[in-house]
């Protein structure tokens, strides 16, 4: 785990598998993600180094996929954390529905090793293990939330899943956009700004177009869910070039029929 201060109240925490990012101020504590189940520790250590208490924590959802509210449940079970989300995700958090890579998809798969090595890492993690969040609650996104001091915006991202949501804090001007753009991934051989591998998005051609929700902000630094921060803006030719590279891995049935 490496923890880097970005700006008062603003740490970005690089887990073992994902990412998450402590907001705090006003004597409160907010996360936005919290890692896989397995990260459990890790985020309860990394609220205290940020000077935060575990019983008065918000968890802000990014997405409901199990490396991004792993521990959340926990919080809540152990330690009355209040977890918010997009209301078009409320369901992939709650499990009502579940829009996550599955097991097929990723057997169907492995003959890349790079996807074997993530498969195998995700699974010790915790990838597999029930994350449900029935006690989720959702926001209006139409406002600005406030969150331990910090004044929010969301950024309606759909495409990784149906309600996948970025943040931008104004004061600090860092971007976090959970799995809307990643700069690494164990899956991927490319370095720099890029959509996760197609098999990982309920919707790749969404998930194309909500690159352009990311473009309208100036950001200091962008957070990305997965590999490490990115200082400044967002590149046109960045956003242009994990557009061009989002097709690159076919689908299994494709691959057969080129090679
Ligand atoms: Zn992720």
């Amino acid at each position: 785990m490496s923890v880097t201060l970005l700006a008062e109240g603003v740490r970005f925490v690089e887990g073992p598998e994902s990412n998450w990012t402590i907001l705090t101020g006003d004597g409160t504590t907010t996360l936005i993600d919290c890692g896989y189940p397995a990260d459990y520790d890790l985020v309860l250590q990394s609220i205290r180094d940020a000077g935060g208490q575990p019983d008065d924590v918000t968890i802000l959802v990014t997405h409901g996929h199990a490396d991004h509210i792993g521990t959340a449940a926990r919080l809540v079970r152990e330690h009355g954390a209040r977890v918010l989300v997009h209301p078009d995700e409320l369901k992939n958090v709650t499990r009502e529905e579940l829009h996550q890579v599955g097991v097929p998809e990723v057997l169907r798969r492995l003959h890349r090793p790079r996807v074997v090595r993530w498969a195998l890492r995700a699974i010790a993690a915790g990838g597999l293990s029930p994350v449900a969040v029935s006690a989720a609650a959702t926001y209006d996104p139409a406002l600005t939330l406030v969150a331990s001091g910090h004044s929010i915006q969301v950024v309606g991202t759909a495409g990784h899943t149906p309600g996948h949501a970025a943040y931008w804090l104004h004061e600090s001007r860092v971007l976090v956009v959970g799995d809307a753009l990643v700069s690494a991934h164990p899956t991927s051989r490319l370095a720099g700004v890029q959509l996760l591998d197609r098999m990982f998005h309920a919707d790749l051609e969404a998930a194309i177009g909500a690159l352009d929700e990311l473009l309208a902000f100036d950001p200091l630094h962008i957070l990305p869910g997965h590999g490490p921060a990115v200082a400044g803006f967002l590149w046109p030719e960045s956003v242009a070039f994990a557009k061009g590279h989002a097709h690159d891995v076919p689908d299994t049935r494709t691959w057969r029929t080129q090679f």
